[in-house]
């Protein structure tokens, strides 16, 4: 038999997860000038790109632009994409092995993780996971239900997902309606929660939370009475404390009113 990775015999590979980790080792092999290389992806939902689709915040574009990229790739008779299948339901590793030279596992991580802290089980507390993948329209959260007769929320945790989920809490009925976050999301949504505070990325960078790529992602006024909280209550765990005289103002506003 010829040489695999040949014209005639070429290197087929299974790649399990359509996110981006999928798309670069896709890639990465597609590029090969060395190798004749055949990629089939499989993925548990019908549509491809995983978390740039159901996790990467809606009003943050720029970055799902990256799907672009990925698109170009799977423009090739090399590549093909398969939705709905579900690896360990649908096909096993015995079913690919038949079939495949390689397979690779690129499902990224689906589940999070629990903080051990007491009432993180109460209802009305819910991981960003939950949430995020809810208001991003993925298919198994359609019908979670969220309390949003509250003015009040706390996001626990300083990461760029905390920070992705107090912005969209806060941001009005018309600017969602710009987004691509789901309908049904925006519909029952986030209009009641209060807004008063203003807050800046210098506050954000006062609480030594955030690296300076992390500012440029908000770097548009975040407002809302519930960040107030939500940032004292997160510095707190993380073991910093809001600034002194810290009134949820941005400076600026800080100055004006004391100056
Ligand atoms: C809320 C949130 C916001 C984020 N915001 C940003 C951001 O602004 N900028 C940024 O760069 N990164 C952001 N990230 C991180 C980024 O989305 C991830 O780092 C990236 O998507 C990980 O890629 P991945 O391919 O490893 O996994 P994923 O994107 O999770 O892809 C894994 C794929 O595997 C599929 N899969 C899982 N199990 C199976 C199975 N058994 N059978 C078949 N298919 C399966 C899933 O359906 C999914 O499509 C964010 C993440 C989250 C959660």
């Amino acid at each position: 038999m010829s040489k695999v990775g040949s014209p005639e015999n070429p290197l087929r590979v299974a790649i399990i997860g359509a996110g981006p980790a999928g798309f670069y080792t896709a890639s990465s092999l597609l590029k090969r000038k060395d190798l004749c290389v055949q990629t089939d992806m499989f993925d548990g939902l019908p549509s491809p790109f995983g978390l740039v689709r159901t996790g990467v915040a809606p009003d943050h574009q720029k970055y799902k632009s990256v799907i672009r990229a990925y698109d170009k790739r799977a423009q090739t008779p090399d590549y093909r994409f398969y939705g709905c299948v579900e690896f360990g339901r649908h096909i096993e590793l015995p079913d690919l092995k038949e079939h495949y030279h390689q397979v690779v596992f690129t499902t990224g991580a689906q589940t999070d993780r629990s903080m051990g802290i007491p009432g993180e089980d109460l209802a009305g507390s819910h991981s960003a996971t939950d949430f995020v993948a809810w208001y991003n329209g993925h298919p198994d959260f359609v019908d979670y239900q969220f309390d949003f007769s509250q003015t009040r929320a706390a996001v626990v945790g300083l990461g760029n997902v905390a920070l992705d989920v107090a912005r969209i809490l806060c941001r009005t009925k018309a600017e969602l309606l710009r987004t691509d976050m789901a309908d049904y999301a925006i519909e029952v949504q986030m209009d009641r929660i209060a807004r008063e505070l203003e807050m800046d990325p210098l506050e954000l960078r006062m609480i030594n939370a955030y690296r300076d790529g992390d500012m440029k992602a908000i770097r548009k006024k975040v407002t809302g009475a519930a960040l107030v909280e939500t940032m004292r209550a997160a510095a707190e765990l993380a073991g910093h404390a809001l600034p002194a005289g810290y009134d949820g103002m941005s400076s600026k506003h800080r100055d004006e009113n004391h100056g």
